[in-house]
């Protein structure tokens, strides 16, 4: 059976009202393509136009994500500054991403990052779980060990279903730096990751991305990696241009 292909764009602090153009040019792409199946377009714009995007675009082929939530596993409460999983859902969110290396150095760690897996899931909010190692930890030798940590830290063993978990591997070293890791290294990381959440959390079929300088240049050979199931992609999301480069030769 085919796998399901995710192509996520994580706007970050990008993007205004006007911004809506970009996605709807990768719209008018893919309302020219073969794409019922096995392929996912979500777009993670920031909290301000997510529920304009989300209202405006609303259609089947693309679906969307918020980049944070509230740790307050409540709907609503005294909680300044906070947006909780159903104020999420409410404007439009199916997904969100939580424990991107840009948050964890600001204010997340493993424990802060575990409520909110929680508070997301209880929501039925899907999660895309961002886990990644440092430079010096990779020098060190240390990656597998760092996103196991991070994995067990962050995951209770009772989540049964996994398929509303993503995992994307996102080595910080290749956050927006325009160096992406050799398929090799990738290959050996996804295979212990995979290794791991079978044993640990007896995930049938992990779901695992890949973040980090992805590419219309790069894409092609990154999606050689067997064990990878699409791309997490922040600077070549912001214009369709690139975007497109990236998705077209997943699209018949
Ligand atoms: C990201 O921050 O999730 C990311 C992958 O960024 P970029 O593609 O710009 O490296």
């Amino acid at each position: 059976m085919s796998k399901t292909i995710y192509f996520i764009a994580n706007w970050k602090m990008h993007g205004n009202y006007n911004s809506i153009k970009e996605i709807q040019k990768v719209l008018n792409f893919l309302k020219k393509k073969t794409t019922y199946g096995f392929k996912k377009i979500i777009f993670c714009p920031p909290l301000n136009l997510l529920s304009y995007f989300e209202k405006k675009i609303r259609n089947k082929l693309i679906d969307f994500g918020a980049q944070d939530i509230s740790k307050v596993n409540l709907n609503y409460g005294p909680y300044t500054g906070q947006l909780s999983g159903k104020m999420l859902k409410d404007v439009g969110a199916n997904y969100v991403i939580i424990g991107h290396s840009e948050k964890r150095i600001l204010d997340e760690d493993n424990v802060t990052i575990k409520k909110k897996i929680n508070s997301a899931l209880k929501n039925k909010l899907k999660i895309i779980f961002c886990i990644g190692e440092n430079i010096s930890q990779k020098k060190m030798g240390l990656s597998i060990k760092i996103l196991k940590k991070q994995i067990s830290q962050s995951l209770e063993k009772k989540i049964v279903n996994f398929d509303n978990i993503i995992f994307a591997y996102e080595p910080i070293w290749s956050i927006g730096t325009g160096i992406v890791p050799a398929n090799d290294y990738l290959n050996k990381i996804y295979k212990k990751l995979n290794i791991f959440l079978k044993d640990k959390y007896k995930v049938k079929t992990p779901i695992m991305l890949y973040g980090g300088s992805v590419t219309p240049d790069n894409v092609a050979s990154l999606g050689n990696i067997s064990l990878i199931s699409g791309f997490l992609i922040g600077g070549a999301s912001l214009k369709a241009k690139s975007f497109i480069k990236i998705i077209k030769n997943y699209y018949i």
